[in-house]
């Protein structure tokens, strides 16, 4: 105080009063007189005893203390708040304080810079419940009461943290979050409507499911594809399997189609104990037919024999087969000899029925001889079962032909075989 007033001025604020909003530096006496000035040599004239401030500090030590809201009675009552250390005597005695006062327009100003989208809030408020400044203005004063607000619930459990809540103020739907400055009663708030926080996230999602619906439909669509040519891969594997069991003139089973049902005949009969039975066609006098009439004449023939054949057979089991040149096999699982032998019957019927002239048969027209074998297949191989129906279609043709002969023997009995009488 013995200095010089523009060296004492220099000497206590130097530049640091002239920081951006910052509005005054003082030096307030016992009694709440200004005794020291930052922006006057001569300190203005006032009395702050009546601060919140300042009889905080008048009653017990505090270190800094930052105050609420005021509007600055020296400085055209701006809103500002103040940053205040308690000066003792020697004694340790109460001597006054000294008091900064910020601006908080200026504060409010940096807040609205930073990008809290629309309806997005920056606050600035003691860990109390009391609002210091709020980016934008005009929702709420400063000094406004927030001590029910849910920011100062949440600040007792953690220093920092985020939350969901709706304003009262406005009805919007905010995140906030929040953190306390340093070790400072002051704690800054961060609000974000939460369609404005929720949008990137709602684009995201939309993307999301737009290219999650995209490969969806594509794995669908690549799946229907990849089953409509596995399909289409397996019916042609089936014509093409089916073409290769069949035989081209009379569209009856092959050869090689006869061994594979002959071969799953007997041991689907062997498991089952079931008998199984085969018939041995072969048309009389065939050759001489196709002497006297020709080859086509002959295939014609060929032609509506095997499709008599065919059609005399009834269950989905039974299988018709040309076994050679212009004969037939007729294999007939799960059917007795009794049965066996009334097919043929009906076989060798349908034939002669058939009345195709064949003017060097005794008959006068195509017949057929037809040998019946029957048995319940054991552990000897199948092609035994073709041996006796063979020998009784030997036995036929030598039986004077158009006529059916079984294999009397149903299971490895002597091959033994008769006659029937045609029809
Ligand atoms: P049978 O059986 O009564 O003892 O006398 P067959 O004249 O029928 O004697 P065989 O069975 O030995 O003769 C078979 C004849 O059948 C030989 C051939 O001329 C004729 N043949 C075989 N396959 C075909 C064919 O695909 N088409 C035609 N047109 N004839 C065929
Ligand atoms: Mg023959
Ligand atoms: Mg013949």
């Amino acid at each position: 105080m013995q200095q010089q007033p523009r060296i004492r001025q220099i000497t206590l604020f130097d530049r640091s009063s002239t920081a951006k909003g910052l509005g005054a530096l003082v030096a307030l006496d016992a009694s709440g007189s200004i005794v020291l000035d930052s922006l006057s040599t001569t300190p203005r004239v006032g009395n702050f005893a009546d601060r919140e401030y300042f009889r905080a500090h008048q009653k017990r030590e505090l270190g800094l203390y930052i105050s609420e809201p005021f509007r600055a009675r020296l400085q055209k009552g701006i809103w500002s708040i103040s940053l205040s250390r308690r000066v003792n005597k020697a004694d340790g005695t109460f001597d006054g304080i000294v008091s900064g006062t910020l601006n908080l327009d200026y504060l409010r100003e940096r807040f609205s810079k930073a990008d809290v989208g629309l309806g997005g809030t920056v606050s600035l408020l003691r860990d109390d419940g009391i609002l210091v400044v709020q980016s934008p203005a005009g929702r709420y004063e400063p000094g406004a009461d927030w001590k029910s607000a849910p920011i100062v619930k949440k600040l007792k459990s953690s220093p920092i943290g985020t939350y969901w809540a709706s304003s009262s103020m406005d009805g919007t739907s905010r995140v906030y979050a929040y953190r306390r400055i340093g070790d400072t009663p002051l704690v800054v708030s961060v609000g974000m409507s939460s369609r404005a926080v929720m949008s990137t996230w709602w684009l995201t999602v939309k993307l999301l499911a737009v290219a999650y619906m995209v490969m969806a439909i594509s794995v669908i669509a690549l799946v229907m594809v990849f089953t409509s040519e596995l399909r289409k891969r397996y019916v042609a594997e089936l014509a093409q399997a089916a073409l290769a069991r069949s035989d081209a003139l009379t569209g009856l089973v092959n050869r090689l189609g006869f061994a594979e049902a002959l071969d799953a005949a007997w041991r689907s009969a062997r498991r089952t104990r079931k008998s199984l039975s085969l018939l041995m066609l072969d048309i009389d006098y065939f050759k001489q037919f196709n002497d006297v009439l020709g080859h086509l004449q002959g295939d014609e023939a060929l032609k509506r024999v095997s499709s008599i054949v065919a059609d005399t057979i009834r269950r989905p089991n039974d299988v018709a087969a040309r076994y050679g040149g212009e004969e037939i096999a007729v294999l007939l699982p799960n059917t007795s000899l009794n049965e066996a032998l009334a097919i043929a019957k009906l076989i060798r019927f349908a034939i002669e029925g058939l009345a195709i002239p064949h003017p060097n048969s005794r008959y006068r027209v195509i017949s057929a001889s037809i040998g019946v074998a029957t048995a319940i297949p054991s552990d000897d191989a199948p092609l035994s079962l073709v041996a006796r129906a063979d020998q009784a279609l030997y036995n036929a043709k030598d039986a004077g032909r158009n006529c059916v002969v079984i294999a009397s023997d149903v299971n490895n009995l002597p091959v033994a075989s008769f006659p029937v009488n045609p029809a």
